[in-house]
């Protein structure tokens, strides 16, 4: 530790967001990260910062538009909206040397703030229909690194043969999963890792061969489930013999949907009644947050996997992400991010899209580049400024200029209905107010849902969902209850989702079942879905996005067991630490003090599992 870093070290301080006007805790550790990256302590809290670098970004969304290629206007499909201001090439043209981003570059004008200055320039640059790089197949996924035969994917990495899926990293044959790694043959999962052949199930970790499991470690040939540890043949966390579990499972038969809800049913009464672990985590040390795995000293953060170290305020990432903060989607070895989303890259502060990069800030796309400031859609470059080509002299000169002039002459917003104004100096992440995706159709939705007036009126874009209606659709009562009475051609018939449009779910009323999906639901012999997939996505999202913890106790009672909150007592299996007494242990949770779950502390859980 050097002098300066000292000098903060020892204190913590309380700030008020500019955003929302909450206060915030900056702590010693906080203030020696900033230092060592050389950047001001940030002025928004962390939810308002990681809303933020969300509402920029759209994953699940498809628009129909004219690629703008020169001698091009074929319609294609993107993830940018028409007229939202982004120009779009179609992802071969984009990848092509037929243009060149530089072409765009410009002068550094100290009459007008930075921010501005860019988004002059985002907006004039084009953009790939989709984020799509070195893959195959994978044409109606809005993002995909290095994957293969992948449909409506978002965000799928290293992945094959996946379907309506959010971040499949390392998936095989995966469909309707969300955030799941090292996976194959899955089905309306979440949060799953290492595991083969898994149905209806969350938070597991090495499964396989089963359905309906939460929170289940190192399970096989079990159904119905919850809190298991090396466990096998078990149906609704009863012990069985193989012989009998056998027998049991014959009987049920998922084929049918009747059969399906009534089961689902009985899976949720169960979950509802056994206590949750404060948080879900293995092999993680000293870590905050939820879904943590393999990890080291990560705080307030949520889906870190496979590997993560000294990290803070993070939201997807691992793969050996290390000594980074506010990262929305990082990893692969990445190293020193700061209100980033980024993979393999280092030093890449307020920017998005950097890919295998190394000291960029202010930068959108970026793909093996190195010393960029302010730059959009750069590929092999370094030293550029605003996409204008600069000596390394030039460059370091010019930089800091930059920042004092950020400083100086900050862009100002005028946002958040009048009230109050928020200044954007160095050290600010992208103003939120010039993304040109809707904030229904943004990450941001998911996390910190709003509805259409909360979001006009903090000045946010938003887009009515046109619902569709076909005479001829088959309303999904009109579906045959069983997966083997399906026709083979319904692939070319139109269903009416369930929920009918009257959701918040960007539902459009109706959907089709393809051609692989229906082999694939045969294959596991489970029935066609009643829901459209952006409803199918949201149902198996919902109550389990949040980014935010609470300060809370081990609601444990001692030998009484618990009481959640307007659910039945949950009665105590074995005796724990603290006996007869309330259990004494607090923790930071996600689990909000008015949720009505009951929720234990590592200990109290552990005594319980079987
Ligand atoms: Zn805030
Ligand atoms: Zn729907
Ligand atoms: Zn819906
Ligand atoms: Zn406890
Ligand atoms: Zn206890």
């Amino acid at each position: 530790m050097n002098q300066e870093t000292k000098t903060h070290s020892l204190r913590s301080v309380s700030a008020t967001c500019q955003n929302c006007k909450g206060q915030f805790v900056i702590d010693a550790q906080d203030f020696q990260f900033y230092e060592k990256i050389s950047v001001p302590p940030p002025t928004f809290c962390p939810e308002c910062r990681m809303m933020r670098k969300m509402v920029g970004s759209n994953e699940r969304a498809l628009f129909k538009r004219k690629c703008e290629a020169p001698g091009h206007n074929e319609e294609l499909i993107s993830r940018y909206p028409p007229g939202g201001g982004d120009v779009v090439y179609d992802q071969a043209y984009w990848w092509s040397d037929k243009w060149d981003p530089l072409r765009y570059g410009r002068e550094y004008d100290f009459s007008q703030p930075f921010f501005e200055q860019f988004f002059e320039l985002k907006g004039a640059v084009p953009r790939p229909n989709m984020n799509i790089t070195n893959s195959v197949n994978c044409d109606y996924c809005t993002s995909a690194i290095n994957s293969k035969n992948c449909y409506l994917v978002s965000g799928a990495y290293f992945s094959q043969d996946c379907m309506y899926s959010n971040t499949p990293a390392l998936c095989r044959d995966a469909v309707d999963t969300s955030i799941c790694i090292f996976c194959e043959v899955l089905y309306e999962c979440f949060s799953c890792t290492r595991c083969f052949n898994l149905r209806f199930s969350a938070y597991c970790v090495e499964c396989m061969d089963s359905s309906f499991l939460y929170d289940c470690h190192n399970v096989s040939n079990c159904f119905g489930c919850v809190g298991l540890r090396n466990k096998q043949y078990h149906i609704f966390n009863k012990p069985y013999s193989k012989k009998d579990y056998e027998a049991e499972m014959a009987k049920m038969d998922l084929g049918s949907y009747r059969t399906l809800q009534m089961v689902h049913a009985r899976h949720a009464e169960l979950i509802a009644r056994f206590p949750r672990r404060y948080m879900i985590s293995k092999n993680a040390v000293d870590c905050t947050g939820d879904n943590i795995e393999h990890a080291k000293n990560c705080k307030f953060s949520f889906e870190i996997r496979d590997g993560g170290e000294n990290v803070k305020y993070a939201l997807i990432g691992g793969r050996r992400l290390k000594d980074s903060y506010d990262v929305f989607s990082g990893g692969a070895r990445a190293e020193l991010l700061y209100e980033a989303n980024a993979i393999g890259s280092e030093r890449v502060f307020f920017s998005t899209g950097a890919t295998d990069s190394f000291d960029v800030r202010y930068s959108m796309t970026a793909f093996g580049c190195a010393h960029l400031f302010g730059c959009a859609g750069l590929r092999n470059k370094e030293y550029c400024i605003l996409n204008k080509q600069y000596t390394k002299e030039e460059y370091e000169k010019l930089v800091p200029k930059i920042m004092a002039h950020m400083n100086e002459m900050p862009y100002v917003s005028q946002r958040a209905n009048g009230k109050w104004q928020i200044v954007y100096r160095y050290g600010e992440y992208f103003p939120p107010e010039f993304s040109t995706i809707a904030y229904n159709d943004s990450m941001a939705h998911e996390y910190f849902p709003l509805t259409k007036d909360a979001a006009l009126e903090k000045k946010f874009r938003w887009r009515d969902v046109e619902e569709k209606n076909y005479e001829q659709a088959l309303s999904p009562e009109e579906l045959p209850d069983h997966i083997k009475d399906t026709e083979g051609d319904i692939f070319e018939t139109v269903i009416t989702c369930g929920h009918r449009a009257h959701c918040l779910h960007q539902c459009k009323g109706v959907f089709k079942i393809v051609p692989k999906e229906l082999e694939f639901y045969r294959r596991l012999r489970v029935p066609l879905p009643r829901l459209c997939p952006e409803c199918r996505h949201y149902e198996r999202v919902e109550g389990k996005r949040r980014y935010r913890l609470w300060h809370r106790r081990c609601t444990c009672l001692g030998s009484h067991g618990a009481r959640g909150k307007g659910e039945p007592a949950y009665k105590n299996s074995a005796t724990h630490f603290h006996g007869e007494q309330p259990c004494p242990n607090e923790f930071e949770t996600s689990y909000a003090p008015e949720r009505p779950e009951i929720v234990y502390c590592e200990q109290c859980y552990q005594s319980e599992i079987v």
